[in-house]
Protein backbone atom coordinates (compact mmCIF):
# COMPACT_ATOMS: atom_id res chain seq x y z
CA UNK A 1 0.00 0.00 0.00
CA UNK A 2 2.97 2.14 0.39
CA UNK A 3 4.06 4.84 -2.48
CA UNK A 4 0.12 5.47 -3.47
CA UNK A 5 -0.17 9.40 -3.74
CA UNK A 6 -3.63 10.79 -2.93
CA UNK A 7 -3.89 14.31 -4.78
CA UNK A 8 -7.60 15.04 -3.64
CA UNK A 9 -7.62 18.01 -1.95
CA UNK A 10 -10.48 20.25 -3.42
CA UNK A 11 -12.23 17.19 -5.30
CA UNK A 12 -15.38 15.95 -4.76
CA UNK A 13 -15.45 11.98 -5.85
CA UNK A 14 -18.66 9.78 -6.16
CA UNK A 15 -18.05 6.49 -5.22
CA UNK A 16 -20.13 3.23 -6.66
CA UNK A 17 -23.28 5.15 -7.07
CA UNK A 18 -22.60 8.10 -9.30
CA UNK A 19 -26.28 9.44 -9.42
CA UNK A 20 -25.58 10.84 -5.90
CA UNK A 21 -22.54 12.95 -6.14
CA UNK A 22 -22.61 15.88 -3.11
CA UNK A 23 -20.59 18.53 -2.92
CA UNK A 24 -19.61 18.79 0.66
CA UNK A 25 -17.70 22.05 0.44
CA UNK A 26 -19.88 23.73 2.94
CA UNK A 27 -20.54 21.03 5.26
CA UNK A 28 -19.81 21.38 8.93
CA UNK A 29 -16.57 19.48 9.97
CA UNK A 30 -17.14 15.55 9.86
CA UNK A 31 -21.03 15.98 9.04
CA UNK A 32 -22.80 14.49 6.31
CA UNK A 33 -23.18 16.13 2.93
CA UNK A 34 -26.50 15.99 1.22
CA UNK A 35 -27.69 13.38 -0.58
CA UNK A 36 -30.48 13.06 -2.87
CA UNK A 37 -33.53 12.51 -0.42
CA UNK A 38 -34.72 9.26 -2.41
CA UNK A 39 -31.41 7.80 -2.79
CA UNK A 40 -30.44 7.58 1.21
CA UNK A 41 -28.07 4.25 -0.01
CA UNK A 42 -25.65 6.23 -2.23
CA UNK A 43 -21.98 7.56 -0.76
CA UNK A 44 -21.82 10.58 0.71
CA UNK A 45 -19.13 12.94 1.38
CA UNK A 46 -18.16 15.50 4.05
CA UNK A 47 -15.07 17.48 4.89
CA UNK A 48 -13.09 17.85 8.53
CA UNK A 49 -9.98 19.81 9.29
CA UNK A 50 -7.20 17.75 9.96
CA UNK A 51 -5.53 18.50 13.37
CA UNK A 52 -1.85 18.04 11.85
CA UNK A 53 -1.47 18.39 8.08
CA UNK A 54 -0.76 15.22 6.06
CA UNK A 55 -2.19 12.96 8.95
CA UNK A 56 -5.90 12.13 10.08
CA UNK A 57 -6.94 10.72 13.40
CA UNK A 58 -9.88 8.39 13.69
CA UNK A 59 -11.51 7.16 16.15
CA UNK A 60 -13.59 3.76 16.57
CA UNK A 61 -15.95 2.76 19.81
CA UNK A 62 -18.79 -0.48 19.73
CA UNK A 63 -22.27 -0.81 19.87
CA UNK A 64 -24.70 1.92 20.84
CA UNK A 65 -28.21 1.94 21.60
CA UNK A 66 -30.78 3.44 23.74
CA UNK A 67 -32.94 0.99 25.47
CA UNK A 68 -33.30 0.81 29.39
CA UNK A 69 -31.36 3.00 31.49
CA UNK A 70 -29.77 4.75 28.56
CA UNK A 71 -32.78 6.22 27.44
CA UNK A 72 -32.35 8.68 29.97
CA UNK A 73 -29.14 9.72 27.95
CA UNK A 74 -31.87 11.59 25.21
CA UNK A 75 -33.40 13.85 28.26
CA UNK A 76 -30.23 15.62 28.01
CA UNK A 77 -29.35 15.24 24.61
CA UNK A 78 -26.15 17.96 25.04
CA UNK A 79 -24.54 16.30 27.50
CA UNK A 80 -23.75 13.70 24.60
CA UNK A 81 -21.57 10.76 26.36
CA UNK A 82 -19.86 12.95 29.16
CA UNK A 83 -15.89 13.01 29.70
CA UNK A 84 -15.56 9.83 27.11
CA UNK A 85 -16.44 12.85 24.59
CA UNK A 86 -12.91 13.96 24.83
CA UNK A 87 -11.65 11.44 22.87
CA UNK A 88 -14.34 11.42 20.46
CA UNK A 89 -14.01 14.74 19.60
CA UNK A 90 -10.06 14.57 19.33
CA UNK A 91 -10.04 12.54 16.48
CA UNK A 92 -10.82 14.16 12.83
CA UNK A 93 -13.39 11.48 12.61
CA UNK A 94 -15.28 9.64 15.27
CA UNK A 95 -16.99 5.97 13.85
CA UNK A 96 -19.20 3.87 16.17
CA UNK A 97 -22.11 1.21 15.18
CA UNK A 98 -25.32 2.21 15.93
CA UNK A 99 -27.65 -0.91 17.28
CA UNK A 100 -30.87 0.11 17.08
CA UNK A 101 -32.81 2.15 14.62
CA UNK A 102 -33.71 5.86 14.88
CA UNK A 103 -37.80 5.19 13.93
CA UNK A 104 -41.12 5.45 15.68
CA UNK A 105 -42.52 3.61 13.07
CA UNK A 106 -42.96 0.14 11.54
CA UNK A 107 -43.81 -3.16 12.65
CA UNK A 108 -41.70 -5.31 14.52
CA UNK A 109 -40.04 -7.61 12.08
CA UNK A 110 -40.64 -11.34 12.00
CA UNK A 111 -37.22 -12.35 13.68
CA UNK A 112 -36.95 -16.16 13.39
CA UNK A 113 -33.98 -16.48 15.26
CA UNK A 114 -34.00 -20.52 16.82
CA UNK A 115 -34.35 -19.65 20.24
CA UNK A 116 -37.02 -17.27 20.65
CA UNK A 117 -35.14 -15.48 24.04
CA UNK A 118 -32.57 -14.07 21.03
CA UNK A 119 -34.64 -12.35 19.66
CA UNK A 120 -34.90 -8.89 20.71
CA UNK A 121 -36.55 -5.45 19.17
CA UNK A 122 -34.65 -2.17 19.36
CA UNK A 123 -35.84 1.34 18.71
CA UNK A 124 -35.12 5.04 19.67
CA UNK A 125 -35.88 8.74 18.66
CA UNK A 126 -33.73 11.34 16.80
CA UNK A 127 -32.81 12.71 20.33
CA UNK A 128 -30.55 9.57 20.30
CA UNK A 129 -28.41 11.15 17.31
CA UNK A 130 -28.16 14.66 18.86
CA UNK A 131 -26.69 12.51 21.99
CA UNK A 132 -23.98 11.25 19.46
CA UNK A 133 -23.34 14.31 17.44
CA UNK A 134 -22.93 16.24 20.82
CA UNK A 135 -20.35 13.37 21.46
CA UNK A 136 -18.13 14.15 18.74
CA UNK A 137 -19.62 10.79 16.35
CA UNK A 138 -19.46 11.63 13.11
CA UNK A 139 -19.82 8.27 11.33
CA UNK A 140 -22.50 5.38 12.73
CA UNK A 141 -22.88 2.27 10.99
CA UNK A 142 -26.14 0.53 10.55
CA UNK A 143 -25.15 -2.79 9.22
CA UNK A 144 -26.05 -5.02 12.81
CA UNK A 145 -29.05 -7.08 13.72
CA UNK A 146 -31.17 -4.18 14.97
CA UNK A 147 -31.16 -1.57 12.24
CA UNK A 148 -34.04 -3.74 10.35
CA UNK A 149 -35.56 -4.33 14.00
CA UNK A 150 -39.01 -2.27 12.58
CA UNK A 151 -38.25 -3.21 9.08
CA UNK A 152 -37.58 -1.29 5.96
CA UNK A 153 -39.58 1.44 7.32
CA UNK A 154 -37.50 1.68 10.37
CA UNK A 155 -34.34 1.53 8.36
CA UNK A 156 -35.49 4.59 6.13
CA UNK A 157 -36.19 6.47 9.06
CA UNK A 158 -33.11 5.94 10.28
CA UNK A 159 -31.39 7.01 7.41
CA UNK A 160 -33.76 10.18 7.24
CA UNK A 161 -32.47 10.78 10.73
CA UNK A 162 -29.65 10.72 10.04
CA UNK A 163 -29.22 13.19 6.45
CA UNK A 164 -31.60 15.82 9.36
CA UNK A 165 -29.29 15.19 12.22
CA UNK A 166 -25.65 15.10 10.32
CA UNK A 167 -24.69 12.29 11.55
CA UNK A 168 -23.64 10.31 8.24
CA UNK A 169 -24.60 6.80 7.80
CA UNK A 170 -23.00 3.44 6.26
CA UNK A 171 -23.80 -0.32 5.84
CA UNK A 172 -27.54 0.09 4.64
CA UNK A 173 -29.10 0.98 0.96
CA UNK A 174 -30.92 -0.66 -2.03
CA UNK A 175 -29.03 -3.36 -3.94
CA UNK A 176 -25.01 -2.78 -3.69
CA UNK A 177 -25.30 0.64 -2.69
CA UNK A 178 -25.64 -0.74 0.66
CA UNK A 179 -22.01 -1.28 0.37
CA UNK A 180 -21.81 2.75 -0.62
CA UNK A 181 -18.69 4.14 1.39
CA UNK A 182 -19.48 7.52 3.28
CA UNK A 183 -15.99 9.56 2.21
CA UNK A 184 -14.55 12.54 4.49
CA UNK A 185 -12.15 14.70 2.73
CA UNK A 186 -9.55 15.37 5.88
CA UNK A 187 -7.20 18.15 4.36
CA UNK A 188 -5.33 16.33 0.82
CA UNK A 189 -6.44 12.95 2.26
CA UNK A 190 -9.88 11.05 1.69
CA UNK A 191 -11.05 8.29 3.86
CA UNK A 192 -13.71 5.71 2.89
CA UNK A 193 -15.92 4.55 5.35
CA UNK A 194 -17.40 1.30 4.48
CA UNK A 195 -20.05 -1.40 7.21
CA UNK A 196 -21.21 -4.26 6.85
CA UNK A 197 -23.37 -7.15 8.97
CA UNK A 198 -21.44 -10.92 8.79
CA UNK A 199 -23.82 -11.91 11.51
CA UNK A 200 -26.10 -14.40 11.18
CA UNK A 201 -29.27 -12.88 9.99
CA UNK A 202 -32.41 -12.53 12.28
CA UNK A 203 -35.14 -13.68 10.01
CA UNK A 204 -35.86 -13.70 5.78
CA UNK A 205 -36.86 -10.44 5.45
CA UNK A 206 -35.13 -8.31 2.58
CA UNK A 207 -34.03 -5.68 5.41
CA UNK A 208 -31.66 -8.23 6.83
CA UNK A 209 -29.34 -8.01 3.34
CA UNK A 210 -29.71 -5.34 0.74
CA UNK A 211 -31.56 -6.86 -2.92
CA UNK A 212 -32.23 -4.82 -5.40
CA UNK A 213 -34.55 -2.29 -5.35
CA UNK A 214 -34.86 -3.77 -1.84
CA UNK A 215 -33.58 -1.18 1.21
CA UNK A 216 -31.71 -3.63 3.61
CA UNK A 217 -28.56 -3.62 5.69
CA UNK A 218 -24.90 -4.52 3.89
CA UNK A 219 -24.26 -8.04 4.57
CA UNK A 220 -20.83 -9.54 4.76
CA UNK A 221 -21.64 -12.97 5.10
CA UNK A 222 -20.95 -15.65 2.74
CA UNK A 223 -20.87 -14.73 -1.07
CA UNK A 224 -22.15 -11.40 -0.12
CA UNK A 225 -18.69 -10.56 1.48
CA UNK A 226 -18.04 -10.17 -2.81
CA UNK A 227 -19.84 -7.14 -2.81
CA UNK A 228 -17.95 -5.95 0.31
CA UNK A 229 -14.91 -6.75 -0.82
CA UNK A 230 -15.86 -5.16 -3.88
CA UNK A 231 -16.29 -1.82 -2.16
CA UNK A 232 -13.20 -1.95 -0.78
CA UNK A 233 -11.13 -2.26 -3.61
CA UNK A 234 -13.24 0.23 -5.18
CA UNK A 235 -12.21 2.83 -3.34
CA UNK A 236 -8.45 2.22 -2.43
CA UNK A 237 -8.22 2.17 -6.07
CA UNK A 238 -9.32 5.42 -5.50
CA UNK A 239 -6.07 6.24 -3.54
CA UNK A 240 -8.55 6.71 -0.45
CA UNK A 241 -7.67 5.31 2.85
CA UNK A 242 -10.20 2.74 3.86
CA UNK A 243 -12.30 2.04 7.01
CA UNK A 244 -14.31 -1.23 7.08
CA UNK A 245 -16.38 -1.49 10.07
CA UNK A 246 -18.45 -5.22 10.63
CA UNK A 247 -20.88 -6.25 12.86
CA UNK A 248 -19.29 -9.99 13.18
CA UNK A 249 -18.06 -12.27 15.77
CA UNK A 250 -19.51 -14.50 18.50
CA UNK A 251 -21.89 -13.36 21.16
CA UNK A 252 -19.02 -13.56 24.71
CA UNK A 253 -16.41 -14.86 22.50
CA UNK A 254 -12.99 -12.79 22.57
CA UNK A 255 -10.90 -14.71 19.57
CA UNK A 256 -12.26 -14.09 16.57
CA UNK A 257 -13.87 -17.11 14.80
CA UNK A 258 -12.53 -18.78 11.30
CA UNK A 259 -14.80 -16.69 9.10
CA UNK A 260 -13.67 -13.27 10.51
CA UNK A 261 -9.92 -14.07 10.18
CA UNK A 262 -10.62 -15.09 6.96
CA UNK A 263 -12.68 -11.93 5.98
CA UNK A 264 -9.85 -9.63 7.36
CA UNK A 265 -7.72 -11.29 5.43
CA UNK A 266 -9.51 -10.34 1.95
CA UNK A 267 -10.42 -7.31 3.10
CA UNK A 268 -6.46 -6.67 4.20
CA UNK A 269 -5.86 -7.90 0.94
CA UNK A 270 -8.35 -5.83 -1.28
CA UNK A 271 -6.72 -2.52 0.21
CA UNK A 272 -8.28 -1.66 3.59
CA UNK A 273 -6.33 0.23 5.79
CA UNK A 274 -7.86 -0.48 8.90
CA UNK A 275 -10.59 -2.81 10.05
CA UNK A 276 -12.63 -2.80 12.89
CA UNK A 277 -15.70 -4.58 14.15
CA UNK A 278 -18.34 -5.15 17.05
CA UNK A 279 -21.44 -7.53 18.39
CA UNK A 280 -19.85 -10.19 20.47
CA UNK A 281 -20.23 -7.85 23.33
CA UNK A 282 -16.77 -8.29 24.75
CA UNK A 283 -13.26 -6.84 23.60
CA UNK A 284 -11.38 -8.70 20.61
CA UNK A 285 -7.69 -8.37 19.90
CA UNK A 286 -6.29 -5.95 17.70
CA UNK A 287 -3.08 -6.20 15.48
CA UNK A 288 -1.43 -6.37 11.91
CA UNK A 289 -2.83 -8.20 8.74
CA UNK A 290 -0.02 -6.54 6.61
CA UNK A 291 -0.38 -3.52 6.28
CA UNK A 292 -4.07 -3.32 7.95
CA UNK A 293 -4.69 -2.21 11.29
CA UNK A 294 -7.63 -4.91 13.08
CA UNK A 295 -9.65 -4.50 15.80
CA UNK A 296 -11.96 -7.99 16.42
CA UNK A 297 -13.97 -6.33 18.69
CA UNK A 298 -14.82 -3.16 20.60
CA UNK A 299 -17.13 -4.54 22.46
CA UNK A 300 -20.41 -2.77 23.98
CA UNK A 301 -20.09 1.01 24.38
CA UNK A 302 -23.26 2.67 25.19
CA UNK A 303 -25.36 -0.42 26.72
CA UNK A 304 -28.10 -1.18 29.52
CA UNK A 305 -26.20 -3.42 31.38
CA UNK A 306 -22.73 -3.39 32.70
CA UNK A 307 -22.36 -7.42 33.00
CA UNK A 308 -19.49 -6.89 30.04
CA UNK A 309 -18.37 -3.48 31.00
CA UNK A 310 -14.94 -3.42 29.55
CA UNK A 311 -14.95 -1.27 26.84
CA UNK A 312 -12.88 1.96 25.25
CA UNK A 313 -11.95 3.78 22.15
CA UNK A 314 -9.75 2.96 19.80
CA UNK A 315 -7.74 5.91 18.82
CA UNK A 316 -5.69 5.32 14.83
CA UNK A 317 -3.95 7.76 13.02
CA UNK A 318 -3.36 7.50 9.42
CA UNK A 319 -0.65 9.56 6.94
CA UNK A 320 -1.06 8.65 2.85
CA UNK A 321 0.17 5.47 3.56
CA UNK A 322 -2.08 4.33 6.04
CA UNK A 323 -1.69 3.66 9.87
CA UNK A 324 1.13 5.33 11.64
CA UNK A 325 -0.07 5.15 15.23
CA UNK A 326 -3.31 3.45 17.24
CA UNK A 327 -4.29 4.00 21.06
CA UNK A 328 -6.51 2.42 23.64
CA UNK A 329 -8.17 4.53 25.78
CA UNK A 330 -10.38 1.88 28.05
CA UNK A 331 -13.65 2.99 30.03
CA UNK A 332 -16.19 1.24 31.44
CA UNK A 333 -19.72 1.19 31.80
CA UNK A 334 -21.92 2.73 33.81
CA UNK A 335 -24.42 0.63 35.43
CA UNK A 336 -26.80 4.12 35.87
CA UNK A 337 -27.00 5.82 32.66
CA UNK A 338 -25.10 3.02 30.21
CA UNK A 339 -22.35 5.55 29.42
CA UNK A 340 -18.44 4.90 28.98
CA UNK A 341 -16.71 6.41 31.76
CA UNK A 342 -12.44 6.25 31.28
CA UNK A 343 -10.96 4.78 33.43
CA UNK A 344 -7.33 6.50 35.15
CA UNK A 345 -4.65 5.37 36.89
CA UNK A 346 -4.01 1.55 37.68
CA UNK A 347 -6.95 0.51 36.50
CA UNK A 348 -6.39 2.36 33.07
CA UNK A 349 -2.85 0.76 33.17
CA UNK A 350 -4.60 -2.70 33.83
CA UNK A 351 -6.98 -2.29 31.18
CA UNK A 352 -4.50 -1.01 28.39
CA UNK A 353 -2.07 -4.40 28.89
CA UNK A 354 -5.70 -6.12 29.20
CA UNK A 355 -6.62 -4.84 25.64
CA UNK A 356 -2.82 -5.34 24.74
CA UNK A 357 -3.05 -9.27 25.42
CA UNK A 358 -6.18 -9.89 23.59
CA UNK A 359 -4.03 -9.89 20.81
CA UNK A 360 -2.45 -13.55 21.34
CA UNK A 361 -5.36 -15.75 20.21
CA UNK A 362 -5.95 -13.53 16.93
CA UNK A 363 -3.18 -14.50 14.73
CA UNK A 364 -2.50 -10.97 13.98
CA UNK A 365 1.02 -9.46 14.01
CA UNK A 366 2.63 -7.67 16.38
CA UNK A 367 4.22 -5.20 13.88
CA UNK A 368 3.05 -3.11 10.90
CA UNK A 369 3.85 -5.52 7.77
CA UNK A 370 3.75 -8.62 9.11
CA UNK A 371 1.18 -11.46 8.02
CA UNK A 372 -1.44 -12.20 10.23
CA UNK A 373 -1.01 -16.06 11.09
CA UNK A 374 -2.95 -18.57 8.26
CA UNK A 375 -5.75 -20.09 9.36
CA UNK A 376 -5.98 -23.34 7.08
CA UNK A 377 -9.67 -25.08 7.03
CA UNK A 378 -10.33 -27.72 9.80
CA UNK A 379 -9.24 -31.59 8.78
CA UNK A 380 -9.60 -34.08 10.28
CA UNK A 381 -8.78 -38.05 10.27
CA UNK A 382 -9.66 -41.17 11.95
CA UNK A 383 -8.15 -44.65 11.85
CA UNK A 384 -7.87 -47.77 13.98
CA UNK A 385 -5.11 -48.57 16.28
CA UNK A 386 -2.26 -50.70 14.11
CA UNK A 387 0.83 -52.26 15.75
CA UNK A 388 2.77 -48.64 16.09
CA UNK A 389 0.12 -46.73 17.75
CA UNK A 390 -0.45 -49.72 19.88
CA UNK A 391 3.20 -49.78 21.09
CA UNK A 392 3.08 -45.93 21.45
CA UNK A 393 -0.14 -46.73 23.81
CA UNK A 394 1.50 -48.84 26.11
CA UNK A 395 0.91 -46.95 29.14
CA UNK A 396 -2.20 -45.95 28.47
CA UNK A 397 -3.88 -49.32 27.37
CA UNK A 398 -2.81 -52.38 29.25
CA UNK A 399 -4.62 -55.86 29.90
CA UNK A 400 -7.43 -55.86 31.83
CA UNK A 401 -8.88 -52.17 30.64
CA UNK A 402 -12.63 -51.96 30.27
CA UNK A 403 -12.12 -51.21 26.03
CA UNK A 404 -10.42 -53.19 23.63
CA UNK A 405 -7.73 -51.47 21.02
CA UNK A 406 -10.06 -52.48 19.00
CA UNK A 407 -13.07 -50.34 19.82
CA UNK A 408 -10.86 -47.42 20.12
CA UNK A 409 -9.92 -45.02 17.66
CA UNK A 410 -7.19 -42.15 16.81
CA UNK A 411 -8.23 -38.78 15.70
CA UNK A 412 -6.30 -35.90 14.08
CA UNK A 413 -7.87 -32.90 14.32
CA UNK A 414 -6.99 -28.98 13.57
CA UNK A 415 -6.94 -26.83 16.63
CA UNK A 416 -6.33 -23.64 17.52
CA UNK A 417 -3.72 -22.51 20.24
CA UNK A 418 -3.07 -19.92 22.37
CA UNK A 419 -1.58 -17.80 19.86
CA UNK A 420 -4.35 -18.28 17.21
CA UNK A 421 -1.66 -20.60 15.26
CA UNK A 422 -3.83 -23.52 13.53
CA UNK A 423 -2.13 -27.28 15.04
CA UNK A 424 -2.83 -30.64 14.26
CA UNK A 425 -4.04 -32.50 17.29
CA UNK A 426 -4.25 -36.18 18.45
CA UNK A 427 -7.14 -37.47 20.64
CA UNK A 428 -8.16 -41.30 21.04
CA UNK A 429 -11.85 -41.97 21.58
CA UNK A 430 -14.04 -44.49 21.40
CA UNK A 431 -15.25 -45.79 18.00
CA UNK A 432 -19.03 -44.47 18.85
CA UNK A 433 -17.70 -41.18 19.33
CA UNK A 434 -15.70 -40.55 16.30
CA UNK A 435 -17.93 -38.73 14.06
CA UNK A 436 -19.06 -36.56 16.54
CA UNK A 437 -16.13 -35.58 18.25
CA UNK A 438 -14.39 -34.73 15.09
CA UNK A 439 -17.50 -32.44 13.93
CA UNK A 440 -17.77 -30.87 17.33
CA UNK A 441 -14.00 -29.69 17.31
CA UNK A 442 -14.33 -28.61 14.02
CA UNK A 443 -17.27 -26.46 15.37
CA UNK A 444 -14.63 -25.42 18.50
CA UNK A 445 -12.17 -24.63 15.07
CA UNK A 446 -14.60 -22.26 13.46
CA UNK A 447 -15.93 -20.60 16.60
CA UNK A 448 -12.27 -19.85 17.28
CA UNK A 449 -12.03 -21.65 20.61
CA UNK A 450 -8.18 -21.98 21.60
CA UNK A 451 -7.01 -25.41 23.20
CA UNK A 452 -3.52 -25.10 24.14
CA UNK A 453 -2.13 -28.64 23.00
CA UNK A 454 -3.69 -31.49 22.00
CA UNK A 455 -1.09 -34.99 22.56
CA UNK A 456 -1.54 -38.38 23.38
CA UNK A 457 -1.11 -38.94 27.25
CA UNK A 458 1.37 -41.30 26.36
CA UNK A 459 3.36 -38.21 25.61
CA UNK A 460 3.61 -37.62 29.48
CA UNK A 461 3.70 -41.78 30.39
CA UNK A 462 -0.11 -42.01 30.76
CA UNK A 463 0.07 -39.82 33.82
CA UNK A 464 -2.54 -37.64 34.39
CA UNK A 465 -0.77 -35.47 36.58
CA UNK A 466 1.77 -34.45 34.06
CA UNK A 467 -0.65 -34.37 31.41
CA UNK A 468 -2.61 -31.90 33.46
CA UNK A 469 0.29 -29.72 34.12
CA UNK A 470 1.22 -29.79 30.82
CA UNK A 471 -1.88 -28.25 29.96
CA UNK A 472 -2.53 -31.11 27.38
CA UNK A 473 -6.52 -31.68 26.56
CA UNK A 474 -6.77 -35.58 26.06
CA UNK A 475 -9.33 -38.15 25.84
CA UNK A 476 -8.29 -42.08 26.24
CA UNK A 477 -6.76 -43.15 29.26
CA UNK A 478 -7.01 -45.89 31.09
CA UNK A 479 -7.22 -45.06 34.27
CA UNK A 480 -8.86 -44.84 37.94
CA UNK A 481 -10.99 -42.30 38.85
CA UNK A 482 -8.76 -39.92 40.65
CA UNK A 483 -8.71 -41.21 44.58
CA UNK A 484 -11.02 -44.04 43.99
CA UNK A 485 -11.31 -47.50 42.04
CA UNK A 486 -13.66 -47.13 39.74
CA UNK A 487 -12.91 -46.80 36.09
CA UNK A 488 -12.57 -43.09 35.10
CA UNK A 489 -15.05 -42.93 31.97
CA UNK A 490 -11.84 -41.72 30.10
CA UNK A 491 -10.69 -45.30 30.39
CA UNK A 492 -13.48 -46.17 28.11
CA UNK A 493 -12.63 -43.48 26.17
CA UNK A 494 -16.12 -41.29 26.45
CA UNK A 495 -14.66 -38.72 28.04
CA UNK A 496 -11.91 -35.63 27.58
CA UNK A 497 -10.38 -32.74 29.23
CA UNK A 498 -10.10 -29.56 27.73
CA UNK A 499 -7.57 -27.18 29.09
CA UNK A 500 -6.45 -28.19 32.30
CA UNK A 501 -4.85 -25.35 33.91
CA UNK A 502 -7.59 -23.21 32.78
CA UNK A 503 -10.36 -26.03 34.01
CA UNK A 504 -9.27 -27.40 36.84
CA UNK A 505 -10.51 -30.30 39.32
CA UNK A 506 -11.71 -28.79 42.25
CA UNK A 507 -12.56 -30.90 45.23
CA UNK A 508 -13.01 -28.73 48.48
CA UNK A 509 -8.88 -27.20 49.00
CA UNK A 510 -7.53 -29.60 46.06
CA UNK A 511 -7.16 -28.16 42.68
CA UNK A 512 -5.80 -30.31 39.84
CA UNK A 513 -3.53 -29.44 38.32
CA UNK A 514 -1.94 -26.79 40.81
CA UNK A 515 -1.45 -24.55 38.06
CA UNK A 516 -4.86 -24.42 37.57
CA UNK A 517 -5.31 -22.78 41.12
CA UNK A 518 -5.62 -18.84 39.81
CA UNK A 519 -8.62 -20.58 37.61
CA UNK A 520 -10.23 -22.75 40.59
CA UNK A 521 -12.80 -19.86 41.49
CA UNK A 522 -13.30 -17.61 39.10
CA UNK A 523 -16.32 -16.16 37.66
CA UNK A 524 -17.70 -18.93 34.79
CA UNK A 525 -20.64 -17.46 34.50
CA UNK A 526 -22.31 -16.81 30.77
CA UNK A 527 -21.17 -13.16 30.66
CA UNK A 528 -18.12 -13.83 32.56
CA UNK A 529 -15.20 -11.67 31.69
CA UNK A 530 -13.50 -13.43 29.07
CA UNK A 531 -10.09 -15.40 29.65
CA UNK A 532 -8.37 -17.67 27.37
CA UNK A 533 -9.04 -21.26 27.14
CA UNK A 534 -11.63 -20.99 30.17
CA UNK A 535 -14.96 -23.11 29.60
CA UNK A 536 -17.93 -21.02 31.05
CA UNK A 537 -21.74 -22.21 32.01
CA UNK A 538 -23.38 -22.91 28.13
CA UNK A 539 -20.42 -21.63 26.41
CA UNK A 540 -19.96 -22.43 22.81
CA UNK A 541 -17.88 -25.65 24.04
CA UNK A 542 -20.51 -26.78 26.73
CA UNK A 543 -23.28 -26.38 23.99
CA UNK A 544 -21.35 -28.09 21.33
CA UNK A 545 -20.58 -31.00 23.77
CA UNK A 546 -24.46 -30.86 24.90
CA UNK A 547 -25.21 -31.52 21.37
CA UNK A 548 -23.45 -34.95 20.93
CA UNK A 549 -24.92 -36.33 24.47
CA UNK A 550 -21.98 -35.37 27.21
CA UNK A 551 -22.22 -33.20 30.05
CA UNK A 552 -19.69 -30.70 31.43
CA UNK A 553 -18.16 -31.60 35.01
CA UNK A 554 -18.37 -27.87 35.76
CA UNK A 555 -21.93 -28.87 36.48
CA UNK A 556 -21.42 -31.61 39.25
CA UNK A 557 -22.36 -30.39 42.63
CA UNK A 558 -20.16 -31.80 45.32
CA UNK A 559 -16.56 -31.20 42.97
CA UNK A 560 -16.08 -29.59 39.94
CA UNK A 561 -14.19 -30.92 37.11
CA UNK A 562 -14.24 -27.89 34.69
CA UNK A 563 -11.49 -29.60 32.25
CA UNK A 564 -14.02 -33.02 32.11
CA UNK A 565 -16.62 -33.82 29.43
CA UNK A 566 -17.97 -36.88 29.11
CA UNK A 567 -20.91 -39.37 27.23
CA UNK A 568 -24.16 -39.39 29.64
CA UNK A 569 -24.66 -42.78 30.37
CA UNK A 570 -28.42 -44.26 30.64
ZN1 LIG B 1 -11.67 -35.79 32.68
Amino acid sequence: MSGRGRHLAAVVVCVLVASACTSAADAPRGRAGSAQPDEPTASTTSTAEPAREGEVTLAFAGDVHFEGGVARLLERPRAGLGAIGRTLRAADVAMLNLETPVTLRGRPDPKELENAGDRYWFRTGPRALDVLAAAGVDVVSVANNHAGDYGAVGLQDTLAAGRQRGVAMVGAGRGAAAYAPHVVEVGDLEVAFIAADGVQREGSSDVWSARPGALGTASARGSNAEGLVAAVEAAAARDQLVVVYLHWGKEYESCPTHSQRLLARDLADAGADVVVGSHSHVLGGAGWAGDTLVAYGLGNFVWYHDRQAETGVLSVTLDADGVVQKSWTPARISAVDGRPVPVTGAHRRRAVADFRARQRCTGLATDRGAAQADDPAYESSVRRIDAALAERMRRSHRPGCPVPLRDLRYLRMTHRDFDGRARTGEMVVHRRFTRDVRDLFGRLYAAGFPIARMRLVDDYRADDDLSMAANNTSGFNCRRVAGQTNWSQHAYGEAIDINPVQNPYVRGDRVDPPAGRPFAAIDRSRSAPFRLGVIRNEDLVVKAFDRIGWAWGGYWVSSKDYQHVAARRP
